[in-house]
């Protein structure tokens, strides 16, 4: 599903992936961690065709994104990659809704289908009740899910995730990770999760454990 090969990337004269080689399948769920100014995001970004890497190559469901121009990399990205981050980055004059509904709306669906697509996926995480609510009138959980509900709503076949439990408390931490393991189960999708909990880390199919900017063996698991 992902195979990653060999990939650097620098930062002027920072070298932050040293070859990162990785291979993830189809509805995997596979956690990636490791001390801060490893790499991680900076992988994760690379995978979601949001940076470019100096070497090496990305490719999802057999196509090459390293190879893909900026119009493609952009359509690829809306149709195959679903993004959650830690803070939430919802827009504030949105209603819940309305949110949800936008990648399918940048996606050229039409209003009424994008309405019907974000209503579904509102209603799959518990939130019917909440779908005019805006981002401030939600709790955290709500708002991370309302942002999960937006990553899901074009059903990419890829969820990557930057800390996505980072700013909730422990119980809504595990309620968002036992969402991605349902999700998974009703859509077979792919998770990539960056994050810095433990607890969460060890509910994964798989750990990726990273150190200045390489992979190193699960066995070395320092977590
Ligand atoms: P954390 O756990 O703290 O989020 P991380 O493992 O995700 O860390 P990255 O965010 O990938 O690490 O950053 C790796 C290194 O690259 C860090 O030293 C960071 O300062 C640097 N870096 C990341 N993005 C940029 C950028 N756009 N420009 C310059 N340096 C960057």
């Amino acid at each position: 599903m992902i195979q990653i090969k060999n990939i650097e990337k620098n930062y002027g004269p920072l070298h932050v992936l040293k070859g990162i080689n990785a291979h993830i399948n189809r509805g995997e769920i596979v956690a990636v961690v490791g001390p801060s100014g490893a790499g991680k995001t900076t992988l994760l970004q690379i995978v979601g065709t949001l940076e470019k890497a100096d070497a090496g190559s990305v490719t999802i469901d057999s196509i090459e994104i390293s190879r893909l121009k900026e119009k493609e990399l952009a359509a690829f990205r809306n149709h195959h990659i679903g993004f959650v981050f830690q803070f939430h980055q919802l827009l504030p004059e949105f209603s819940a809704l309305e949110n949800v509904m936008i990648p399918a709306l940048i996606q050229k669906k039409r209003i009424s289908e994008s309405e019907k697509r974000a209503k579904e996926i509102l209603e799959f995480l518990n939130l019917s009740n909440r779908i005019n609510h805006k981002p401030a009138q939600l709790s955290g959980g709500e708002k991370q899910r309302v942002a999960v509900a937006r990553a899901l709503v074009n059903h990419p076949d890829v969820i990557l995730a930057d800390e996505p439990s980072g700013s909730l408390d422990s119980q809504n931490k595990i309620e968002l990770h036992k969402l991605f393991f349902d999700l998974r189960k009703e859509f077979n999708q792919t998770f990539v999760i960056v994050t810095h909990d433990e607890n969460l880390a060890k509910m994964a199919d798989r750990i990726i454990q990273m150190k200045d900017g390489l992979i190193i063996l699960p066995e070395e698991n320092l977590l």
